[in-house]
């Protein structure tokens, strides 16, 4: 493997007129994308609700303003002929930068003007038959919507995948995870099932349960925004570049260079919740701010690897940092100073054990760490069945009861909690869940590496330290951009291909001595 370690935002300034004209067309594109997120954050923040139509007609126009620049046949035109430079391929940084240009230059322009907005209307549609039938837990009345889905999905990946060959998931799970394969997801996701099963197994029958008292401890949202903010700054979140609001559901959205925003919610019963959700967040926005944006804007080399790297960076803060010992040990002292009396008494292992606590249910996003992994498994051998067509759609909900009863022990007492919890497939995002286990195993391997190479880690987090990692993430992983895929970062910098392994590790080395096992 290549040890060079030229960062993505080694500019030169002597690349020939076509390079240069093509990364200005593409700088031009972000920033209209970017008037976009900016749009779209006020939307889920500030927006009044009569704004509504307002808004959908202002992000339609920029995004239709965005996609003709991306597809237009200048921009082809520039890239094949950057493609064709030899000395510009025999630059590694550049010849990345190409790669990805033409990815999604592709993804563009492969699907035909009709079958988009089929999808789009499709997905659009079905998003509210979702609801509609997720509130009335009718899975009947969503069904027919679910196969037009499916249906669009299996012909766009077609004409993704077409003259390629192979596994039409391939081909979605591309636009999210690029360089990975369902194949592969699936030798991974078998392999981490056994080891997850018997971990869950056995804290079930462990005689040793966490308190739940801390649920019901009242917090003022005030005093909860003050310790999350000063948490976020205390981490190496930069607010001279971002912002932390409220909105219903928390997202982090970086509209492009020096503005990062994070959202969270908060409860007076849950200012944990509150706090693990800030962290992931901002997991998510410290990785925006590393990246090499600032002088890359526009350019795929300046963007984030795939969501799997991204959600890798999110987990990372919320679980194995912000549900750790350590951390609590300095976090508490804070907290109990930002609270007043309603902390009185509580102690680090209390904390660190109802964080960790390990409860399957039947819903993903209120999942522990341990059994959340099984509901992605179960999300995506159902939805790869689905596409193959060998899982008809009518079929799904007792498919999803009866493996939720395997694998979790939980049943499912309707379809609102069951198969129609996640909106995803409503919005024609079929190959996206796995993307939330492999963040999940990426973390951990890269967790695994740091702590070999800073020894010292729980200590500077016992001290309110976080530099050392984040300097390691940004040195790592966040200056890099786009320019290593997945696979391939995550051998650079664990020397090992992507496996369950470490998540098991650190999953049991946390929660066995917990649950006395
Ligand atoms: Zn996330």
């Amino acid at each position: 493997m290549a040890t060079t370690e030229t960062p993505a935002s080694a500019e030169r300034t002597d690349y020939p007129a076509h390079y240069r004209e093509l990364t200005g067309l593409l700088r031009e594109t972000a920033i209209l994308s970017s008037a976009g997120a900016t749009l779209g954050w006020d939307q889920e923040t500030m927006m009044p609700p009569a704004a509504a139509a307002l808004r959908a007609e202002q992000l339609a126009a920029l995004s239709g303003l965005a996609h003709e620049r991306r597809t237009s046949p200048r921009m082809a035109e520039l890239l094949e002929r950057s493609e064709a430079d030899v000395d510009l391929a025999a630059d590694p940084v550049v010849a990345a930068n190409l790669r990805e240009i033409r990815r999604t230059y592709d993804l563009a322009t492969r699907l035909p003007t009709s079958l988009v907005r089929e999808f789009a209307e499709t997905s659009s549609r079905a998003m509210e038959a979702w609801k509609d039938a997720r509130e009335r837990s009718d899975f009947a009345a969503f069904a027919p919507w679910l196969e037009k889905v499916v249906e669009l999905s299996r012909a766009k990946a077609e004409h993704y995948g077409a003259g390629r060959g192979g596994d039409l998931y391939d081909a979605l799970l591309d636009e999210y995870e690029p360089g990975m394969s369902g194949a592969e997801v699936e030798r991974i996701f078998d392999a981490l099932r056994p080891g997850l099963a018997a971990l869950i197994g056995a804290i079930a029958e462990s005689e040793v349960q966490p308190d739940p008292r801390l649920a019901t401890v009242r917090v003022p949202r005030d005093a909860q925004e003050v310790l999350n903010r000063a948490i976020l700054e205390h981490i190496g979140f930069d607010f001279r570049g971002g912002r932390l609001d409220v909105s219903t559901h928390p997202f982090c959205e970086s509209p492009g260079p020096g503005d990062t925003r994070l959202t969270t919610r908060y409860r007076e019963e849950g200012f944990l919740d509150a706090l693990v959700s800030t962290l992931h967040e901002a997991g998510h926005g410290m990785y925006e701010q590393g990246l090499p944006k600032a002088e890359l804007f526009g350019q795929p080399i300046a963007e984030a690897v795939s969501l799997g790297i991204h959600e890798s960076q999110s987990r990372m803060w919320e679980n194995m940092v912000g549900r750790s010992r350590p951390f609590w040990e300095w976090a508490l002292p804070m907290a109990k100073d930002a609270f007043g009396s309603a902390l009185a008494g509580t102690e680090v292992d209390e904390v660190f054990a109802f964080l960790n606590a390990v409860r399957p249910g039947p819903t993903r996003v209120e999942a522990d760490e341990a059994t959340y992994n099984l509901h992605i498994m179960l999300r995506f051998d159902l939805e790869r069945a689905m596409l193959r067509g060998d899982l008809a759609v009518r079929d799904v909900p007792a498919a999803w009861n009866e493996r939720m009863r395997q694998d979790l022990g939980v049943e499912v007492v309707d379809d609102r909690s069951g198969v129609l919890q996640d909106i995803h497939w409503s919005m024609g995002a079929i190959g996206y869940f796995p993307t939330y286990t492999l963040g999940n195993l990426y973390a951990a391997q890269f967790w695994e590496t740091v702590r070999e190479e800073l020894p010292d880690l729980d200590e500077q987090f016992a001290r309110g330290e976080f530099a050392g990692l984040l300097g390691w993430l940004r040195e790592k992983v966040h200056r890099h951009g786009g320019r290593f895929r997945a696979p391939e970062l995550c051998e650079r910098i664990t020397g090992r291909p992507l496996s369950p392994e470490p998540l098991l590790r650190y999953l049991e080395t946390k929660l066995k001595p917990l649950y006395g096992i």
